[in-house]
């Protein structure tokens, strides 16, 4: 009764609404019963059974950090029962395989709740506020002083902060992997083999890497290699974008390659991708280039010819990575009608150079911005480098010194 009134209201809805989100993850909860004892403080698992915090004052009233504090523990120690109760991994050796998976889950049943239980969240927020999960929760910890970081494939007793090293890391990193590399469907069945697969036996970390990978078909080699084995960090940015206009002209390519070669320029047919600003003046290509309305002719008939898309504006944007961590590139673009869309370039873009590479955009619509990772998804450490042109940040001396003038 110490619990009341918070705990009649919200403990065994918390506990069922656990037990669906986890069991439609996974497999179905297999026991008859799951109990949540009240604690004055702590939450701490055993089969069936759990003590979790969430005690009101004892006039009772309570705070947000307190309810929050008291339903997100009940979602934790009841999803105990799946990771490691029933898929029984070892949490002395590999604290993140209980820890961890079990807390990527709380995320995902916590989001859940809240949408279930509307009434149950605050006035000011529009969905459970997890404490660990989203992306950009694990910033201060991957980007912070590497003396303290150990990769997440380290012995529990061995780590220097725990719960970020156990719990927070490989639950953001499965939540990134579910929502921004593999996506739901295929992240989702493979989850759901290997909870199968290792249900009521003693899975070790590579029997959960190569289930996620057999059962999606997706070369995720990469992506646990960094983010287990090593303690590097995101950090993608554009490094330069070069505007190109498409022209019957010959650019200065062209022009070598034909003195070199002692080939005439008019024998080479081409249209040539000319850097802006250049001398070469473009002009409709389509009436300028002979070979390439020759070709057109010859290939298309005059309803496809119709429907051709004539982009007329080509980028050429380089990106770098100052961080370790490879990723898929994640871009934005803006227009100058001041509408945006947003293109994924897979992580395998990074396969033959780790540090830079370059992607070539045709558009129809003039393109006045690009952004990467703009809905900050990827846990980027740094996001002064994201954004083409650069968004000037008034600098510290700046403000400083506006400061004193003031
Ligand atoms: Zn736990």
């Amino acid at each position: 009764k110490e619990g009341n009134p918070l705990w009649e209201q919200w403990s065994t809805k918390t506990v069922a609404s656990t037990l669906k989100s986890y069991s439609r993850m996974t497999f179905d909860y297999p026991y008859h019963k799951a109990i949540s004892v009240h604690a004055k403080d702590q939450g701490m698992e055993y089969p069936m059974i759990c003590w979790n915090h969430g005690r009101p004052d004892e006039d009772g009233t309570y705070s947000d950090r307190t309810k929050y504090g008291m339903i997100g523990v009940i979602v934790h120690e009841v999803g105990h029962n799946y990771f490691p109760m029933i898929v029984n991994s070892d949490e002395r050796q590999w604290t993140w395989m209980d820890e961890g998976l079990n807390t990527f889950l709380e995320y995902i049943a916590e989001q859940d709740f809240g949408k279930t239980y509307p009434e149950a969240l605050s006035a000011d927020d529009k969905n459970f506020p997890s404490r660990r999960g989203p992306a950009q929760k694990i910033i201060p910890y991957m980007g912070g002083n590497q003396d303290f970081i150990s990769p997440i494939m380290t012995k529990g007793l061995n780590v220097h902060q725990f719960g970020n090293n156990a719990y927070g890391k490989p639950a953001t990193a499965l939540n990134i992997l579910r929502e921004t590399v593999m996506g739901h469907e295929l992240f989702d069945y493979a989850f759901k083999t290997y909870a199968n697969r290792w249900k009521f036996k003693h899975p070790t970390p590579e029997d959960f890497f190569r289930t996620m990978e057999d059962a999606s078909a997706f070369d995720l080699d990469w992506f646990w290699r960094g983010w287990f084995y090593t303690t590097d960090y995101v950090d993608i940015g554009i490094k330069d974008v070069k505007k190109y206009s498409v022209s019957s002209i010959p650019n200065q390519y062209a022009k070598n390659y034909s003195q070199s070669r002692g080939v005439p320029l008019t024998d080479l047919d081409m249209v040539y991708l000319t850097e802006e600003n250049s001398d070469a003046v473009p002009k409709d290509l389509m009436e300028t280039s002979t070979p390439l309305k020759t070709y057109i002719m010859d290939n298309f008939t005059e309803a496809e010819r119709k429907n051709l898309k004539q982009p007329k504006y080509f980028y050429n944007v380089t990106f770098d990575k100052p961080g370790g961590l490879v990723m898929p590139i994640i871009i934005q673009y803006t227009y100058a009608d001041g509408t945006t869309k947003t293109e994924t370039f897979p992580a395998q873009i990074w396969r033959k150079n780790d540090k830079e590479v370059s992607k070539a955009i045709a558009s129809d619509k003039e393109i006045v911005a690009f952004k990467v990772d703009p809905n900050l998804e990827t846990a980027d450490v740094d996001t002064s480098n994201n954004a083409w042109p650069r968004e000037i940040k008034q600098s510290e001396f700046e403000a400083f010194k506006s400061q004193i003038n003031d």
